[in-house]
């Protein structure tokens, strides 16, 4: 056992009671633990300030300096305790309320302090209220020292543990043992990378001497973080590669008959690109494993369909999986066509088709009759059974977890199927990295020709009479038009009345109009009905909650108003607007807010109103909301970073991966010498892994 096992409660100036504290309060239990909680900023006390140069503008200042003289003032509860302090430049007032026996014995005079607070300037005159304060040694003074700043919780600081108490317990521990923790990186990496040694980076990272040494020790940390995630991916990724074989698809013959005779249009060359990826994964044996990224309308069906058609050519069966029954519906009707132009039987497989249409269906899936499944969650019931299942592809990953990915792996016991993973929801690369590291990643970044970009402007709720003449010029010209609104669940009932109130106003506006309304609280036949009278242009307006986000596809519709647009997300505003824009005309995003936004609601609003592209705004939300947020707390725990910042870091990201990548190019099996440190760190991350699930 090493000496970094040690329990907290051995740490100089940590009894029992403050032990329990720190593990129940911040998951500190042993002297690793404790070398490992970093600040989380840190006070730059490098800088001496000079009174005579103090500004109100000042949020902190540090000087050096003699007491004068102190007095008591005032009575009773209002007493305190006030120190005339000077620097030799100028006076200022040092102020305690509380404490004042102590600060008064503490305190000599012709003795030398450093003082360190914010500088209040009242009464003509500079005061620091309860200052930090201590003596000035030439020796090892604070001069020179950034001082660490460490999150506690209320009840730590109510035991007296507060940030500076915990720095000299990290001081305490440092000191016996930093020199003992391991090296956890090849010499070659750090002299590649130009990283510390792991014992000075975490010496620097507490108490670093100077900014120059705090960034090293940052960066040698966060590079640590980062490059054993991505070891660990790319090792599984490695592992499924060599493991699981995938149906070798090397026959082009109906991909190229499809290619030369019945393509309804020219391919974008991003199209033609991701579709070659796709091609080369699904000959080369191996089980294809792909992330398809592709904004809204970048034309994802159509590669859809023709890496469908490499399996069916090859003698497989494909199927698509899609999150919501308009979904699956909607890929349904546009892939018929095309299947039925090239001769290939396909079907539609979701909760509501009837038991005597799915025996024929199981049927003719498992002679090998039905090429192509089209469907919902209902494809992964054991009773649908391939005669050869050889490709499936998922649309809307996000909705879909891990696991039922690899719930459709059983449905070939010859070999896995290939899997191409379909997504519209832009994920900034950092975050793929990460979160998708273990699969290969295709980008769609191109829209096809000719499409006109949709004009987005912001109106302030004072303008809607202004918005509705539009909307009425836009419907004579034979458009429709959405009117959205937002529906959240802490307010829902003020939503709801929110709703219902817009959707009365606008029947007043346009009155002899057809207009729809669709929100949650409908039946889905009443839900249903009111969609398709939009769809067939029924009703001009669609008055909804955002239950529209997905899925529906009315190409008349050219106008997207959305109400109250600042408390939505960026994804979802986004996603909102991608409902428009999918037939020939100009299409219009109208964001209605309030006059005051908040700082990011002006951001959000500003970016949706300067880029259509779906990364751009990806990448804005990524910063205003950390990667946490963005992916949804379910999947967060997968970028749940100690240091590094997926904001941030993206540069040291993509190094991490690529060093990870050559490494195991070189070293599969972590076998060479030089290799030891990385190794053990691995043997020592599984270790704590199974740990905690153990007991989680
Ligand atoms: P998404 O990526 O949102 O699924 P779709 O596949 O639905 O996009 O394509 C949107 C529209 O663009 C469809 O009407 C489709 O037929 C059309 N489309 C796709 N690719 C092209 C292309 N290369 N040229 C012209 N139109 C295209
Ligand atoms: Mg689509």
């Amino acid at each position: 056992m090493s000496v970094l096992d040690t329990k907290i409660e051995f740490a100089k100036g940590v009894g029992t009671k403050r032990a329990d504290l720190l593990k129940t309060e911040l998951n500190l239990h042993t002297f690793r633990d404790v070398l490992e909680y970093y600040p989380f900023r840190h006070e730059d006390r490098t800088e001496l300030h000079k009174a005579k140069n103090l500004l109100e503008s000042m949020t902190v200042a540090q000087l050096k300096g003699k007491i004068l003289y102190t007095s008591l003032v005032g009575e009773g509860a209002k007493q305190r305790l006030v120190a005339t302090f000077s620097d030799g430049t100028g006076e200022v007032d040092l102020v305690w309320f509380h404490g004042i026996n102590g600060i008064q014995k503490f305190i000599k005079s012709q003795t030398e302090y450093l003082i360190y607070g914010q500088p209040q300037f009242f009464n003509g005159k500079f005061s620091f209220i309860h200052p930090e304060m201590e003596l000035y040694q030439e020796e090892g003074s604070s001069i020179g020292l950034l001082y660490p700043v460490y999150n506690t919780t209320e009840k730590l600081k109510r035991s007296y543990v507060n940030s500076k108490a915990l720095s000299k317990v990290v001081q305490a521990v440092l000191e016996k043992c930093v020199t003992q923790l391991p090296e956890t990186l090849s010499d070659e990496l750090r002299a590649e990378f130009e990283l510390l040694p792991r014992p000075d980076a975490v010496r620097c990272i507490h108490f670093p001497p100077n900014v120059g040494m705090l960034a090293k020790a940052k960066k040698r940390l966060k590079f640590e973080e980062l490059f054993f995630i991505q070891l660990q991916l790319v090792r599984q990724k490695r592992l499924k590669q060599q493991t699981f074989h995938g149906m070798v698809c090397r026959d082009t013959k109906l991909f190229t008959d499809f290619f030369e005779n019945h393509l309804p249009f020219e391919l974008t060359d991003a199209q033609k690109r991701v579709l070659k990826e796709i091609y080369t994964d699904m000959a080369s044996g191996k089980q294809m494993n792909r992330l398809l990224q592709g904004d809204v309308g970048s034309g994802k069906t159509i590669v859809a369909f023709m890496a469908m058609l490499i399996a069916v050519g090859n003698g497989a069966q494909a199927c698509l999986m899609a999150p919501t029954e308009i979904l699956a519906d909607q890929h349904y009707r546009s892939l018929e066509p095309l299947a039925t132009a090239m001769g290939l039987q396909i079907d539609l497989l979701t909760g509501s088709t009837r038991t005597r249409v799915r025996r024929v269906m199981h049927q003719r899936l498992e002679n090998g009759n039905l090429h192509l499944l089209v469907g919902t969650h209902a494809l992964l019931e054991d009773k649908v059974q391939f005669e050869n299942l050889g490709l499936c592809i998922i649309d809307e990953q996000h909705r879909f977890g891990v696991e039922q990915r690899s719930r459709l792996w059983t449905k070939n016991e010859q070999h896995y199927p290939h899997i191409l993973v379909m997504t519209a929801t832009p994920i900034p690369r950092t975050l793929a990295m990460t979160l998708y590291g273990d699969l290969d990643v295709s980008v769609i970044d191109q829209l096809p020709a000719g499409r006109k970009p949709i004009v987005t402007a912001h109106r302030y709720d004072a303008h809607r009479l202004r918005v509705f003449g539009f909307i009425k010029e836009q419907i004579a010209a034979g458009r429709q038009a959405y009117i959205v609104y937002p529906l959240i669940e802490e307010s829902e009932k003020l939503d709801y009345k929110n709703l219902m109130d817009g959707y009365e106003s606008v029947c007043r506006a346009f009155p002899g109009m057809g207009i729809s309304i669709v929100h949650g609280q409908m039946g889905a036949p009443e839900k249903e009905y009111e969609m398709q009278r939009f769809v067939k242009g029924e009703t001009k307006i669609m008055v909804a909650t955002t239950v529209i986000e997905v899925g529906v596809n009315v190409p008349n519709a050219s106008v997207m108003v959305i109400e109250n647009a600042e408390r939505f997300g960026l994804a979802q505003l986004h996603q909102l607007r991608g409902r428009v824009g999918r037939g020939a005309e100009q299409s219009y995003c109208i964001l209605m807010t309030k006059d005051k936004l908040s700082q990011d609601g002006k951001i959000r609003i500003d970016t949706m109103v300067r880029t259509t592209n779906g990364f751009e705004i990806a990448d804005v939300d990524l910063q205003l909301r950390g990667p946490g947020d963005l992916m949804g707390k379910q999947q967060s725990g997968t970028v749940d970073l100690i240091i590094a910042d997926l904001a941030q870091d993206g540069e040291l990201l993509q190094q991490a991966r690529t060093a990870a990548i050559a490494l195991l190019e070189h070293d599969p099996q972590l076998q060479r010498p030089q290799n030891a440190p990385i190794r053990n760190q691995l043997n020592e991350l599984a270790r704590h892994k199974s740990f905690w699930s153990r007991i989680s």
